[in-house]
C-alpha cells in the first residue's frame, strides 16, 4: 500500500497561493481523496512523500492520521 501526505490548508489559504498555509498534514492512500482520519481532502492541495513523515517537513500533522498510519505500516 502506498500513502501520500496531503495538506489541509488553513481557512483563506488556497492551493494556488505561492505559499499555501498548512493547517495539518494528513495521510491518505495514494488513490484516495479521503484521509485515513476520514477527512475529505482537496485533490489540488499540496502533497508530499511520506518520506517526510517524522521530520520537521511533516509538521503540523494530523494525530489521528499519524496513529492510523503507524498501525498500517509494519
Ligand atoms: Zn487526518
Amino acid at each position: 500500500m502506498e500513502y501520500v501526505m496531503q495538506a489541509h490548508l488553513q481557512e483563506g489559504s488556497s492551493p494556488s497561493d505561492e505559499h499555501p498555509r498548512v493547517e495539518y498534514w494528513h495521510i491518505a492512500h495514494i488513490r484516495e481523496t479521503t484521509a485515513l482520519c476520514g477527512r475529505e481532502l482537496d485533490p489540488s492541495a499540496p502533497k508530499q512523500s511520506t518520506d517526510a513523515w517524522g521530520t520537521d517537513g511533516s509538521q503540523p500533522f494530523c494525530h489521528t492520521c499519524g496513529a492510523l498510519y503507524l498501525r498500517q505500516v509494519p
